[in-house]
């Protein structure tokens, strides 16, 4: 199943499920602007040269967003995650040592999602679990349930994993936004960090405001399908 498949069938179940309480934007009254929120989220670090670049841009322009950290790195770097905490980002779990979990028995997810959690679960209130490769199915979201973990993907990914260059991740990410996107980079490519700036600016242009993920997912929003930059 490809990523924006998975993404897609996400946005569907969102959609079905969530119940009908007004959203943070559609509680807004109408003769306020509407609020146009969307999330920017960084998965596979705490990473020693790509993470600082990541959040001295966030701090530049004071931005708080989400980080799906791997337990194992996050055990090498806890200087890392301790500046991600103290600047107001959102710390997820990314599971130990990022297996694919569709391709493991019970246990060991629990494991791979239990042993993240005892890394950064005792330094912050941590919600949601992203699985790697975004591969889970309603097996996977049961058990992370059973740990008190929602499952959550993203709606728009960036693929800087491809090495697309800076220039291309910024000109489609700022062109296909789209309001409560949740949008996959990873603070281990430094294309990404260097298109962080640009893109910023460019959602801001748009008038974007910026949440973390647990802000952005309040009770009836809906989140677009998922796209990803080509
Ligand atoms: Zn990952």
């Amino acid at each position: 199943m490809s990523l924006s498949l998975i993404a897609a069938v996400l946005c569907l179940v969102f959609h079905v499920s969530a119940p009908t309480i007004p959203s943070v934007s559609s509680a807004v009254s109408a003769s306020q602007p509407k609020i146009k929120l969307i999330a920017l989220t960084f998965d596979d670090g705490p990473n020693a040269k790509i993470t600082p670049l990541i959040l001295a841009t966030l701090k530049q322009y004071q931005i708080r967003a989400t980080f799906f950290v791997i337990g194992l790195e996050a055990r090498k770097h806890e200087e890392l995650i301790k500046q991600e905490i103290e600047a107001g980002h959102e710390i997820g779990n990314h599971t130990l040592s990022h297996r694919r979990l569709t391709s493991l028995g019970d246990e060991k997810v629990l494991g791979q999602m239990a042993g993240a959690q005892k890394i950064i679960g005792d330094k912050t209130a941590v919600r949601f679990i992203r699985p790697p490769y975004g591969s889970h199915n309603a097996r996977i979201d049961r058990l992370a349930k059973r740990l008190g973990l929602q499952m959550i993907t993203w709606t728009l990914a960036s693929n800087d994993w491809r090495g697309y260059p800076a220039s291309r991740l910024t000109q489609q990410i700022v062109t296909l936004a789209r309001p409560n996107d949740i949008i996959l980079f990873h603070d281990i490519h430094s294309n990404a960090a260097e298109a962080l700036p640009k893109i910023i600016q460019g959602l801001k242009e748009r008038g974007f405001t910026f949440a973390t993920v647990n802000e952005l997912l309040q009770p009836g929003v809906k989140l677009p399908c998922g796209i990803e930059v080509h």
